[in-house]
């Protein structure tokens, strides 16, 4: 299938540079002089949104509300990566379909940023009572959820500023100083999730779900208990792991069960019933909704209505 690619990527860029157009809502407008930029995921779209503002024509590749982890390129996006002057991806192992398209265009005029390569990484984790994966990864899986501590966010910024600065110096000033009002508020946002955590009665969360927040958690010092793997494809779990989950509720009388967005809630469900706690929201920013999206809701709300949540899980 991967060595068809090529053959396959001419074909569908004629068919594609033919019906040009569409997604706009998620494209740039189009601003003559301005940057164009290309991201594959909302938190790095955001962060562009927020650092050169008119100055890129900026694309969102993945569509609001869909799934991340599954994502298709069209023949558009590929086009719209090969023109792009900045192109943003996260670097982990959602993300084969970017080494396909990078293979097969010219990238000698492209600046190509992976978000795991601004931060240190940390491996997958499986915990007690998570469910194994059932296929078995080649070498180390890093997690590549990377955006959801506020502090890898501030080194994913800087990274994405010196990227743009790089390319179009003339607006580097402008550029530097949108990025060092955002950094403040990253450090405001930092603050006022340490501070629930210090004045916590606990350090556990439950995630009746997938946890991408293996680095939001490192930076806290949370301990977890989830269904799943971070980027786990399984949707369906065993009735021991949500029997453990269950009695560790139960156990440690924790008052919130966590979903993330896009879930389809069902093992949070189950163990809210059995247990009485409260479920919720913890939004992992992946994605957004549509709704959400043509609400211009920004990474920064997300992560502001998640420090209500975590001080209702930890109280
Ligand atoms: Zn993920």
């Amino acid at each position: 299938m991967k060595r068809l690619f090529p053959a396959i990527f001419i074909a569908l860029f004629f068919t594609a540079a033919l019906s040009a157009g569409g997604q706009k809502a998620r494209s740039g407008a189009g601003n003559p002089g301005a940057v164009n930029v290309v991201t594959t995921i909302f938190p790095s779209y955001d962060f562009v949104r927020v650092i050169a503002g008119d100055k890129a024509n900026l694309t969102l590749l993945l569509p609001p509300g869909a799934e991340s982890h599954s994502f298709e390129p069209t023949p558009q996006d590929i086009i719209r990566v090969q023109n792009s002057a900045l192109f943003i991806y996260v670097g982990g192992e959602s993300d084969e379909w970017v080494d396909r398209i990078l293979d097969s265009i010219d990238t000698s005029k492209i600046k190509i940023l992976a978000l795991m390569d601004a931060v240190e990484v940390v491996e997958e984790e499986i915990v007690e009572g998570m469910e194994e994966e059932e296929e078995e990864e080649e070498g180390v899986a890093y997690d590549e959820h990377v955006w959801t501590s506020p502090k890898n966010a501030a080194l994913i910024v800087q990274a994405i500023t010196d990227a743009l600065c790089g390319i179009d110096g003339a607006n580097a000033g402008l550029y530097r100083q949108n990025t060092a009002a955002y950094l403040a508020a990253l450090n405001e946002l930092d603050g006022e999730f340490q501070t629930v955590v210090n004045n916590a009665r606990r350090k556990t969360l439950v995630f009746g779900d997938r946890f991408p927040f293996r680095y939001f958690a490192d930076a806290y010092g949370l301990s977890y208990f989830a269904a799943f793997l971070g980027c786990s494809t399984e949707t369906e779990c065993s009735a021991a792991t949500i029997a453990f989950l269950i009695d560790k509720v139960k156990d440690e009388k924790i008052p919130v069960v966590f979903h993330i967005e896009l879930s389809n809630e069902k093992i949070a469900d189950t163990i809210a019933e059995a247990t009485g706690a409260k479920k919720l929201l913890f939004h992992a920013c992946h994605n957004i909704t549509r709704r959400d999206f043509d609400n211009g809701l920004t990474y920064m709300d997300l992560q502001r209505n998640n420090v209500g949540r975590l001080r209702e899980a930890l109280q």
